[in-house]
């Protein structure tokens, strides 16, 4: 139970400003009640784009591109660009130098789109398909990250010249989040095994690997999973993964120079999630990868890291308009949106706060419930928030934390329109991606 919980009198006196830590630095609480975004008024954002709506601070994406340049120089940084795949966003993350993760063939036609150098792209997957291997080679990606010995074969006999290729390993190592999101253990569907009495293991791979002539081994790759806060998990997978790298050299004779330690940094939702400590992350990073390279007399390897939910997440909130409250033994406020523009909720129990702006208002908050418009009751964005007891049809609802995984997962369930993506930056608003329209339904019903 926390504070506000037992004196939800608190909860008043919190509402006169923002949690901490969860929105974006330059959102601000203004007269009026107003919510101020990079400088605009969330009410007017509102009544020019509608609501449902996705914001994002531009500069905000910028900085966290740069902070992760600062707090690892030596490193690449590849954004994942699943977390938030447009061509506006694209090119920022182009423009601020780092590399991009791509996982399908749709996201290296917006990458293509966008400008992005073939060169600094990678493309991952479980299970890609002859499309997104052809259109990788075709733009000439720089890398692309094999998990299974069928995709060994299937990118060799496709690559015309020579593709530098990852092999991703299985490290073991819990990531300590959802299972959904546990992506470096046994009994998963990512990457090779570390078990030598496992079909697609790594030193399989490794062979089908080198047998191949049009493909050029470069390094390992591993990702743990997301929503990770812990340093030592990432340090754990770096020791696993040095040591593999030794046992390929032992077993291959060759020297891998790269090393891929994947993305994960988890980003804090609702007041008691842990933030990810980013500069204690690269120096234990680089101590953990130093020392275990000079006892195994090993070569450092280049690292590179993919970080999408934290160049993103934080940047961005979803302002929706209240559609009908509803008062019980809960009380419900139903929004215009829903798990159409935020599954993440139903799919993975995923938490998040809400308040309300562009008003102010004396009334006692007390715990509701923000429901979305969908046919589902897990249709859920925001259970037991704080609201004033005078939330009222036709107000504003703000969720933070909605940069990341929101435009990219979204669906129009119930042919509800997905919203639109407005880019914020010195007060000016700028349409990233238009709200879909009934034209954009008819063409797939
Ligand atoms: C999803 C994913 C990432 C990024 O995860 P975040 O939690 O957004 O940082 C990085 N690498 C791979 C291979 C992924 O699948």
């Amino acid at each position: 139970m926390t504070l506000s919980e037992l004196l939800p009198s608190l909860g008043c006196e919190a509402a006169d400003r923002l949690e901490p830590g969860l929105w974006p630095r330059r959102t601000h609480l203004g007269a009026g009640g107003e919510l101020l975004f990079a400088g605009a008024p969330v009410s007017h954002l509102a009544a020019r784009f509608g609501t449902p709506t996705y914001l994002i601070d531009e500069a905000q994406v910028r900085e966290a591109a740069r902070a992760y340049g600062r707090a690892l120089p030596e490193a690449e940084v590849a954004f994942a660009g699943k977390a938030l795949c447009t061509r506006g966003v694209l090119r920022w993350i182009a423009e601020e130098g780092l590399s991009l993760d791509t996982c399908s063939a749709g996201e290296i036609a917006v990458a293509r789109a966008a400008g992005f150098p073939a060169e600094r792209i990678l493309l991952h997957g479980n299970a890609k398909t002859p499309e997104d291997l052809k259109a990788a080679l075709e733009y000439g990606v720089g890398r692309i990250v094999l998990d299974s010995l069928d995709e060994v074969e299937q990118l060799g006999s496709l690559a015309h010249g020579v593709q530098d290729v990852l092999v991703r390993v299985t490290p073991g190592v819990r990531g300590d989040t959802h299972e959904a999101v546990t992506t470096g253990t046994e009994g998963q569907k990512f990457g090779f095994s570390l078990r030598s009495d496992v079909r697609d293991n790594v030193d399989r791979a490794v062979t089908a690997v080198l047998a191949q002539p049009s493909l050029r081994l470069t390094g390992l790759h591993c990702h743990i999973g997301s929503q990770v806060s812990r340093v030592d998990r990432y340090e754990e997978a770096a020791r696993r993964m040095i040591e593999v790298l030794v046992r390929v050299r032992e077993n291959h004779g060759v020297a891998l120079r790269e090393l891929d330690l994947g993305g994960g940094h988890a980003v804090p939702y609702v007041a008691r999630d842990d933030s990810f400590d980013l500069t204690g992350y690269a120096r234990r990073l680089r101590v953990a990868l130093a020392y275990e390279c000079s006892s195994q007399d090993f070569p450092m390897p280049r690292l590179v890291i993919e970080p999408g939910r934290a160049i993103v997440g934080a940047a961005g909130i979803t302002v929706y308009r209240v559609c009908a409250v509803k008062r019980g033994s809960r009380t419900f406020v139903a929004v215009d949106g829903g798990m159409s523009d935020n599954p993440r909720p139903s799919l993975y129990g995923a938490r998040y706060t809400a308040r309300l702006i562009g008003r102010h208002t004396k009334a006692a908050r007390t715990p509701m419930t923000v429901v979305g418009r969908h046919c589902e009751a897990g249709d859920v964005l925001a259970a037991d928030v704080y609201l004033p007891d005078d939330v009222h049809v036709g107000d504003l609802i703000a969720v933070p934390c909605t940069g990341a995984y929101h435009h990219s997962l979204a669906s129009n369930y119930n042919l509800v329109s997905r919203p639109p993506l407005v880019s914020v930056h010195d007060g000016h608003a700028t349409l990233l991606v238009p709200r879909e329209t009934e034209e954009d339904l008819l063409r797939r019903c």
